[in-house]
């Protein structure tokens, strides 16, 4: 392997640098540093008030940090607003699910579709010939994501009235049409039964295997994480408490010590 190549293979697709976070006099995110590397599923985890939100919704741009970096290949992405992520290859889902609910749920994903397409209103309004090319390009990807998704049955349902678990795979159906290199997945074990969050688990290691995106996991399900992490970031009061393989944090003292002494457990 050259030179080059050696620094490809080791530079991060993601890079959290120093990172701290103030919310009045509230430090909810103090130095906290870790990379990810391309096509990892990365899971942060830790107690009740750790800074894992406050940290997803750095990396979404809904929070500006005080201080530190967040670089995507190299670049900081500290300047983008939260509706521009999608084009450097950033996508998410929502915790509580954040779709349209009375569009159909193949409207809902070609909306995700639509974040990476660089048409203008002016020309989708005109529908020049370059358009309906796309337009037939971005309805065959939205076809393609319901069927990997197992959604096809239900692609002219309108989303409401679809089981909650259902609805969130129509959320990652949507997140996954803008053809991210990174999904952030915001517990998206909440509110799922024992068999869903075995079938999310195969799920998650199957996009990143068959679609080559890298995950970064904020969770709660313990069992989860640690069956389809390759690396976990453990945070507690803000700051990086452990990182490693999920074998090493969960058998680290003070992980297991931060988790005993919280509502957690
Ligand atoms: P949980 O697992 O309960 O969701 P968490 O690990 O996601 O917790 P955060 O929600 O990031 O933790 O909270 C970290 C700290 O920052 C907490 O002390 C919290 O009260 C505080 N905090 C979070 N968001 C805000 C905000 N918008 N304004 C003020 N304080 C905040």
């Amino acid at each position: 392997m050259g030179q080059a190549q050696t620094a490809q293979a080791l530079s991060p697709l993601l890079a959290v640098c120093d990172v701290s976070v103030v919310f009045g006099g509230i430090v909810a995110l103090n130095g906290v540093s870790f990379d990810m590397q391309q096509g990892q599923i990365l899971g942060l985890i830790g107690p009740n008030g750790a800074g894992k939100t406050t940290l997803f919704n750095c990396l979404s741009r809904l929070y500006q940090p005080s201080k530190g970096d967040i670089r995507m290949e190299g670049a900081s992405i500290l300047k983008r607003p939260p509706h521009r992520i999608a084009e450097i290859g950033i996508g998410r889902t929502f915790q509580n699910v954040a779709l349209f609910s009375n569009l159909s749920v193949f409207d809902n994903v070609r909306i995700g579709a639509h974040a990476r397409t660089r048409s203008d209103i002016v020309s989708d309004a005109l529908r020049l010939p370059g358009i309906r090319r796309n337009e037939v390009a971005l309805n065959a990807r939205v076809q393609e994501i319901l069927n990997y998704l197992e959604l096809e049955d239900v692609a002219h349902t309108i989303v409401s009235g679809l089981p909650f678990g259902t609805q969130k795979r129509v959320e990652l159906a949507r997140a996954l049409a803008a053809e991210p290199k990174i999904l952030l997945l915001d517990e998206p074990a909440g509110g799922l039964n024992h068999e869903e969050v075995y079938a999310l688990g195969d799920l998650i290691r199957r996009i990143r295997n068959d679609r080559s995106v890298t995950v970064l996991l904020v969770e709660h399900h313990m069992g989860l994480v640690m069956s389809i992490a390759d690396h976990v970031v453990a945070l507690n009061f803000g700051r990086k408490l452990a990182e490693g393989t999920p074998a090493a944090v969960q058998s680290d003292p003070d992980v297991i010590k931060a988790y005993l002494g919280s509502k957690d457990q």
